[in-house]
């Protein structure tokens, strides 16, 4: 089995589009996968109220199900929030359940309330780090707006990664997500950085689709994977039973795209410091 090389330092990606739809989860969901999949140690944050990374990593997350909530509005240890996916070795999810969908106004009243997740976060991966399993990929999956929510995962992560849907509008509010990104690195979080831009459901027999992917490329140049993920009816799929595309059919075009993109994303972190 090839194995995709372990980063110097835990590499926390924010999964981030306030368009809904777009591959925001489908994304995390099957990088986190794949990286995992090559003998990585990998956490999804999830951190929708709709708990839809949860349910595709096959890990309970119905209302009263302490998780993502838990951490960032009580300050519960993530230690014991997590919950490994069943399916997958190296995989572990801090679930998100409806309960979250109050944080948002339940934040705004809180000491902190931009830094919680941060403060969380940073204290799980040093504890991983003493007990000798250290963390490589931490991946933020986002809910469809620019709230609290979104702020907190901005300031707790370091790389955004944007995904892009091949289709019309699609660069439509992608000025508004870089200028709140520059904000967060204005005010809150200096060392946030776009780093990667993946284009998704993309169809090669459209022009449009070849359309987006150039005016993408020309205006995010190599931060783009070079592999743009199919449309596929495997990957949209997979959720309903409870997998990823990698693990449910593994040699569908979809899986291969997502292996593809993931090692893209650990060759451009291995031997770069990111922390
Ligand atoms: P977001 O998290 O940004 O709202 P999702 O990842 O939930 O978006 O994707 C939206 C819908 O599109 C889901 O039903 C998902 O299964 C489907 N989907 C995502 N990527 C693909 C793809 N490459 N091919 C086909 N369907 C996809
Ligand atoms: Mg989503």
């Amino acid at each position: 089995i090839s194995r995709f090389d372990r980063p110097t330092n835990t590499r926390v990606f924010v999964v981030a589009n306030q368009k809904g739809g777009v591959g925001k989860t489908t994304t995390t969901v099957n990088v986190a996968a794949a990286l995992a999949l090559k003998g990585l140690e990998v956490l999804v944050v999830d951190l929708d109220p709709q708990g839809n990374a949860s349910t595709a990593l096959n890990v309970p997350h119905a209302e009263g199900t302490p998780g993502v909530y838990e951490a960032i509005v009580e300050g519960t240890a993530l230690e014991q929030l997590v919950q490994a996916c069943p399916d997958i070795p190296g995989l572990t999810v801090l679930p998100a359940s409806i309960d979250l969908a109050g944080a948002e106004i339940e934040l705004v009243s809180l000491v902190a309330r931009e830094s919680r997740l941060d403060r969380a976060l940073q204290s799980y991966i040093a504890e991983r780090e003493a007990v000798g399993r250290r963390l490589d990929y931490v991946l933020i999956d986002c809910p469809p707006s620019l709230g609290l929510l979104t702020v907190n995962a901005m300031v707790a992560g370091r790389e955004v990664l944007i995904p892009i849907q091949c289709e019309y509008y699609a660069l439509e509010g992608l000025g508004q997500l870089i200028r709140n990104i520059d904000l967060i690195r204005a005010h809150l979080n200096p060392k946030l950085e776009v780093t990667t831009i993946l284009l998704t459901m993309y169809d090669g027999r459209t022009r449009l689709s070849a359309g987006v992917a150039e005016e993408v490329r020309g205006h995010f140049g190599d931060k783009v994977i070079t592999t743009p993920i199919p449309r596929s009816v495997r990957i949209s799929e997979a959720p309903s039973y409870q997998q990823s595309v990698i693990t449910y059919d593994g040699t569908s075009s979809g899986a291969l795209s997502y292996l593809e993109a993931a090692r893209e994303i650990a060759l451009a972190g291995s031997g770069r410091v990111t922390r």
